[in-house]
């Protein structure tokens, strides 16, 4: 479950957001889309808590993670140490063998076997992208917050991470709330897009409903 309440969120004098309502809970992948400086991600980092809405609430239920444009990795740390850190911090014991299990499959599955003992600066972009995924997937998340996830990938790493993304987060029964100016990218994975601009909702489509999406969008851009 989350549901955004009339949210409103200003830094001095400027407006960020302007009465955001949403309700997320029945999408499987939600687009965030808008141009640069639309507020994507000061709507994500609301719903995360790391910014308090100035008006409206957010409500959530389930874990929530945020997987960070530029990944922050530990870079002192092996890929799977990476993977264990968070789970390790909680100290049920028991607990630790499901948990390099459940590692060893998310790495099986993001392609990674080769890479659990690599350390983050020999890794690809993609490479970091997959860890970041995996690392986000260690805590059971009920929702997934990505903010710009394929910034710095190239066109063909994008298409695979988007396929990635998208059955990783299937399997796991992950919520997917994606930011992107990349519409192309967006339609691609989300079954709900909503475009934001000046931090105002202005466009709200189901992809599926819609045969060219990406230029019914672009009328609203
Ligand atoms: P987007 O992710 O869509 O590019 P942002 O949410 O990052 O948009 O930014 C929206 C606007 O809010 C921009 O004008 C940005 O400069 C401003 N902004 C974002 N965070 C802060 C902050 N912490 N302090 C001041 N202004 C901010
Ligand atoms: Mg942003």
């Amino acid at each position: 479950m989350l549901k955004v309440n009339d949210v409103y969120k200003s830094f001095n004098d400027t407006k960020v957001l302007e009465g955001i309502a949403v309700d997320i809970s029945k999408s499987k992948v939600f687009g965030l889309a808008g141009p640069s400086g639309s507020g994507k991600s000061t709507l994500l980092r609301c719903m995360q808590g790391l910014e308090t809405p100035d008006r409206g609430s957010i409500e959530h239920n389930g874990k929530m993670c945020f997987m960070f444009q530029d990944f922050q990795l530990f870079p002192h740390m092996t890929v799977i140490q990476n993977l264990l850190y968070a789970p390790n911090l909680n100290k049920k014991k028991h607990k630790k063998h499901d948990k390099e299990q459940q590692a060893n499959a998310l790495m099986r599955n993001l392609g990674l076997e080769s890479k659990k003992h690599a350390y983050p600066k020999s890794l690809s972009g993609g490479e970091k992208q997959r860890v970041a995924l995996a690392r986000s997937l260690m805590i059971d998340p009920e929702t997934l917050l990505c903010d710009e996830p394929t910034s710095g990938l190239d066109v063909a790493t994008t298409t695979d991470v988007v396929l990635l993304l998208k059955s990783v987060c299937e399997t796991a029964g992950v919520t997917m709330v994606i930011a992107s100016h990349n519409l192309d990218f967006l339609t691609e994975i989300s079954d709900r897009i909503v475009l934001l601009k000046s931090g105002k909702i202005v466009a709200d489509i189901e992809t599926r409903m819609h045969d060219d999406p990406i230029n019914y969008l672009k009328k609203y851009y």
